[in-house]
């Protein structure tokens, strides 16, 4: 293998050079502890940054074992040593002179969830690896590789050393990072064998800083239970903990504007994630198969049945294969539902903020002056039993404004002063004074899910298929825009990227009129789980940039995708 002499001397050869000379610089280089591997050069100073990894072996790097074998701990230690990089990287204050972007350096951002990303990754035997950008720098089209000499052999190699050696970190600060992810799935494997459907323990901090902060909002009311709906938990490393347990079923969270009904729910939306120390959501967990549900007006829907909830339209529409590009608040949040059934979650999250009235309740006065044949909905209140007892799917749902589904919830929760209460019995003997009006709806038959996935012959002829994401909005794939706004638990721009890659992936692979949406996700969510996201990047070299993302997230992801052929 060659050596940083090796690469060194190239840099100094090709200083004053054209830009594209660089391109020489392409290959591996042993450093004195890591193997420094320049994966793509840029082809202009303007261009995206060339993209570089760093390769520590096992050995060298020095973690134990037991640090990383089980995946939630080193996806926790990753995590970590992707955070530490990244602040060694950040106190780098120079900028190299130049133009374009020039000497500009940049790993993964990291915010309040831990994720699997691709920009750290640590492999079987222990071996660490970073990959990032660097901005290959130059005058004009000019090469100034003494800059680049700085940033490779100055720089980088302290970057290294403070952060990806066991023996230079604070090894209490790495346990306690290790321990939190092991506690943490110990909650969450928990859940299901008692009954719950999420946990949220005592003295956590929901509510963020701010609208565009998602630090914990300091000063606020720490969260604690019901003595009623109090659960206590051996932690593996904490010691006994605490908190609310939500049964499995149907919980109603109630109270007036402004109590913290909404933070309580979006806190168990992000529960899906492991949160990092510090943030106030550490011991908040909720079942991993959880999905928010939402009215999402203008999104199109491809062959969803949707006649759970939508039948007999007056335009006769099918609404067992239920098509449209610019769906309405009712049908949106039907087939969100249907979807997300397709999807296998077992909870399902709601807010009324975010609702389609019309879907979710009818007034009594509305039933008794238009007869149910004359309304094509079916209410979510008519279905959320249904959906509880037959599907096993439970709904947590926030609704301060309407107190109908008191007679369908199981669990009634009143957020006062941002605490919750349990008023379950206090609400059932009230409600009792107001019978439900009608019959119940007729039962209904279970969603076909049988959409099968023609192959695009165009986008496989199309060599050069353009992948790229706005935030956490939408992705878009040659000229298609995916819009990802109200698929809310995303939580990572970089989950996009990977949604991005994973939908050119079953793109060129696997759609083959055969397989359904269903078999589709399952075959890459089997891909994911055995090679990673590596696994569905084909390019010479794994690019940094690339967030895991759930099952749930993929479905969503193509059931937005306006081109996929059915
Ligand atoms: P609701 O949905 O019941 O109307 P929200 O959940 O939107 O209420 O909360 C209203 C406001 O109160 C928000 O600005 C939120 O940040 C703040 N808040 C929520 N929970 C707490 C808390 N535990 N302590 C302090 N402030 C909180
Ligand atoms: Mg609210």
């Amino acid at each position: 293998m060659k050596t940083h002499n090796d690469l060194r001397e190239l840099l100094n050869r090709i200083d004053h050079k054209g830009y594209p000379a660089y391109k020489d610089t392409r290959g591996s280089y042993q450093f004195d502890t890591y193997m420094l591997s320049i994966d793509h050069v840029q082809g202009d100073p303007f261009a995206s940054p060339s993209k570089v990894s760093v390769h520590v072996s096992g050995k060298t790097a020095g973690f134990p074992t037991d640090l990383f074998q089980e995946k939630h701990k080193r996806i926790a230690l990753q995590d970590f040593l992707l955070r530490k990089f990244s602040k060694e990287a950040e106190s780098f204050t120079f900028k190299a002179k130049g133009s374009g972007k020039s000497g500009l350096m940049s790993v993964s951002r990291c915010g309040q969830e831990i994720l699997e990303r691709t920009a750290c990754e640590i492999q079987q035997n222990g071996t660490v690896i970073i990959r990032m950008e660097i901005g290959f720098p130059a005058n004009g089209r000019t090469i100034n590789s003494r800059e680049l000499i700085k940033i490779l052999f100055e720089f980088l190699p302290g970057c290294i050393k403070k952060s990806l050696l066991y023996a230079a970190l604070d090894h209490q600060a790495v346990k306690k990072t290790v321990d939190l992810a092991q506690d943490q799935q110990f909650i969450r494997e928990q859940l299901p064998k008692l009954g719950l459907a999420a946990f949220v323990a005592n003295g956590s901090i929901l509510p963020r800083e701010s609208g565009v902060s998602d630090r914990p909002m300091k000063q606020a009311v720490p969260f604690h239970s019901p003595k009623s709906m109090e659960v206590s938990l051996l932690l593996p490393n904490y010691g006994t903990i605490t908190g609310m347990g939500i049964k499995q079923g149907i919980t109603l969270v109630v109270g007036g504007g402004y109590h913290g009904k909404s933070t309580l729910l979006k806190a168990l939306e992000l529960g899906v994630y492991n949160h990092i120390s510090g943030d106030g959501r550490e011991y908040v967990i909720t079942d991993d198969t959880a999905m928010k549900i939402r009215a999402e007006d203008g999104r199109s829907i491809k062959q969803v049945d949707i006649s759970m909830f939508i039948n007999n339209l007056p335009n006769k529409k099918d609404t067992i294969h239920f098509c449209t590009e610019d769906a309405s608040g009712s049908t949106s949040q039907a087939a969100n539902v249907v979807e997300a059934m397709e999807a296998g979650t077992k909870v399902m999250l709601i807010d009324e903020d975010t609702s389609a009235t019309n879907f979710m309740i009818r007034d009594e006065l509305m039933q008794r002056v238009v007869n149910r044949n004359c309304e094509p909905i079916t209410p979510f209140i008519d279905r959320v039993q249904e959906i509880s007892q037959q599907y096993h799917i439970s709904t947590i749902l926030v609704a301060g404004s309407s107190g109908s589904y008191f007679h369908k919830a199981d669990c009634i929760i009143q957020m006062d002063h941002y605490l919750p209460k349990d008023i379950t019995e206090f609400a059932k003997k009230e409600s009792d004074a107001f019978p439900i009006p009608n019959e119940p709806a007729p039962l209904a038959s279970a969603p076909s899910l049988d959409r099968m996935v023609k192959p695009d012959y165009g986008f496989k002829k199309n060599d050069r298929i353009k992948l790229k994401t706005q935030g956490k909005d939408s992705v878009l794939i040659n000229r298609d825009i995916i819009d990802l706004r109200y698929v809310e638990q995303l939580s990572d721009t970089e989950q996009l990227v990977s949604l991005g890659y994973l939908v050119k992936y079953a793109q060129l692979h696997m759609f083959d009129g055969k397989k359904t949406i269903s078999e589709t996700v399952k075959e890459l969510c089997r891909l994911l789980d055995k090679k990673g996201l590596a696994g569905v990047c084909e390019g010479s070299y794994v690019p940094g940039g690339l967030a895991m993302v759930r099952k749930q997230e993929i479905f969503a992801c193509l059931n937005r995708y306006r081109s996929l052929k059915l």
